[in-house]
């Protein structure tokens, strides 16, 4: 589902490289945390994913794209095939639960028809019935992640990809959110987390991809956040 093949990404301003030569690979419906210190390349391997820049040398696959060299006019539907959650939900302030869900199949081209019976579904898959007409204010901080992660499944994208989805969540708020995600993730959809949350790595035994200075060092199927550390 998705590929690297000794990718690299040189900043201009930078003399060291932010990704060096990382091959990996993520076959469909793994799920996979992206762990690693501040600056180790973890959202530059998740912007490169989502082509907002390109690598300095190497392939990057996502299914059958090849992300990198693309055309400019066929990145909507690279974006199509992937779903984004981030630490700050990133909710229309001034758009209802329903609306911001909505939103995501509007600029797609969705019937109103599709969106009238879609909306509701995924709020209920997400544990948000009957909060379409609230607006993202009235939410706590769980309840935001979920309608985000409604708003990045609503499609159903081959991949999500989440950065720090927890980081801004109680540890039980966290739990529920993970809980969330493996739903999704048994769907079929293939889930790349990029977390500092040691309790989650720990309690979900999934694969753990870790990064430091570029490169990947460790790589588990079943891992855990920390080795003897
Ligand atoms: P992480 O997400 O793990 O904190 P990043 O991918 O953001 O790591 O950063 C990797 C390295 O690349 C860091 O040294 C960071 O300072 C550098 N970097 C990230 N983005 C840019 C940029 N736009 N321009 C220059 N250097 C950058
Ligand atoms: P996050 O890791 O929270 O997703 P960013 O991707 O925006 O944040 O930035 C990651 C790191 O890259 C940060 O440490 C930031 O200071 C650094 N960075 C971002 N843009 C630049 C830049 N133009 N030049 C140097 N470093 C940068």
């Amino acid at each position: 589902m998705i590929r690297l093949e000794r990718v690299t990404k040189l900043y201009k301003t930078s003399t060291r490289p932010a990704l060096d030569r990382v091959s990996m690979s993520v076959e469909k419906g793994e799920f996979v945390f992206l762990i690693g210190p501040s600056g180790s390349g973890k959202s530059t391997f998740l912007r490169l994913l989502l082509r907002e820049d390109v690598p300095t040398k190497g392939d990057i696959f996502v299914s059958d794209m090849n992300v990198a060299k693309i055309p400019r006019r066929r990145v909507p539907k690279l974006r199509q095939r992937i779903g984004c959650v981030f630490q700050d939900f990133r909710l229309l302030p001034n758009k209802t639960v329903g609306e911001n869900v909505a939103f995501a199949l509007e600029v797609i081209g969705k019937s109103r028809n599709t969106v009238s019976k879609v909306v509701p579904e995924v709020l209920d898959l997400v544990g948000l019935t009957g909060k379409a007409d609230r607006m993202p204010h009235e939410l706590s901080g769980g309840e935001q992640q979920r309608v985000a992660i409604a708003r990045a499944f609503v499609n159903r994208p081959q991949v999500l990809l989440a950065d720090e989805p927890t980081g801004n969540l109680d540890p039980d708020t966290s739990q529920d959110i993970m809980l969330l995600l493996e739903r999704i993730n048994r769907t079929g959809t293939t889930v790349l987390m990029a977390t500092h949350d040691h309790s989650i790595v720990d309690s979900m035994r999934r694969r753990v991809v870790e990064l430091d200075l570029g490169t990947v060092v460790r790589d588990d199927a079943r891992g855990v956040y920390g080795v003897g550390r």
